[in-house]
């Protein structure tokens, strides 16, 4: 049967592996800060480093729904009108720190709600992720676009997750989905669906730049997810010199290895033994 939702395009992906881009625009992936003034310097570093789009998770956020508010709107007024905002609230309305009940399906359509007066980008990841009807069902009613599928594994589970109309941009983890193989069947899925892919890359400078081989051959590939937490980790495991252009796009690395060295040294001078 056909796909209502794959339109004119192709039923049979011709996602083949191809490049079909040099650069793609990263957004810089953070936790919310607990005030508007924090958040609102937050934002100014990141446009003062070259990013054009920013996406706040977690922290605090869901702790209090005025507070949340307060949040997000600062960060959309230091971000000003054209850049990017995207919004990752966690599943826990207390937040990460002080897990207790989620939240309910109505409170997920009432927070899709009030995201949509800041432009927010997309919501992100905000139901628990074994909840498919639950993200199916607020999906259908959020005025802004739903992102999850980091939590997901096996083509299997993605085949449900799209299938059951729960996203509109998927999120594979290229070290949990299965790996590339994997995560280049999920780009058919998408693309046969007619949603977005952006991978969640919230870990190293590997990941990313795995990530980023994967981005080269999508039809569509809004951004990369680029972490800028101060970790040593981060950036330490992987050698990579990801820079940003003036419109906030990163160059898609084409060496030996996805682009990206592994730094033995470094390794071995953070081994943990147990
Ligand atoms: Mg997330």
């Amino acid at each position: 049967m056909v796909d209502p939702r794959a339109g004119d395009g192709p039923v049979d992906c011709p996602t083949d592996g191809g490049r079909r881009r040099d650069k793609v625009m990263a957004y810089a992936s953070t936790l919310f800060r607990s005030t508007p003034d924090g958040m609102a310097e937050a934002a100014r570093g990141y446009i003062d480093k070259g990013f054009h789009a920013v996406k706040f998770g977690w922290g605090v956020f869901g702790e209090d729904t005025g507070r949340d508010r307060e949040l997000v709107a600062a960060a959309r007024d230091a971000l000003g009108p054209d850049r990017h905002l995207l919004v990752d609230p966690g599943w826990y309305p207390a937040g990460w720190s002080k897990p207790g009940p989620m939240r309910s399906r109505r409170e997920a359509i009432e927070l899709c709600d009030w995201l949509a007066d800041y432009n927010v980008g997309w919501v992100e990841d905000f139901i628990h992720p074994e909840r498919f009807d639950e993200y199916a069902e607020v999906r259908a009613l959020s005025p802004v676009p739903i992102a999850a599928g980091e939590q997901l594994a096996t083509v299997w589970e993605f085949e449900r997750f799209i299938g059951e109309g729960c996203v509109d941009i998927i999120q594979p983890d290229l070290s949990r989905c299965g790996g590339l193989t994997v995560a280049r069947r999920i780009a058919q899925m998408a693309e046969r669906t007619n949603i977005d892919l952006v991978p969640h890359s919230w870990l190293t400078h590997l990941l990313t730049g795995y990530s980023l081989q994967l981005i080269a051959t999508l039809p569509r590939a809004p951004f990369v997810e680029f972490n800028v937490s101060q970790s040593a980790l981060t950036g330490g495991i992987a050698q990579a010199g990801f820079k940003l252009d003036e419109d906030g796009m990163i160059t898609i690395p084409d060496g030996p290895g996805g682009g990206v060295a592994v730094d033995v040294d470094f390794i071995a001078a953070h081994r943990v033994t147990l």
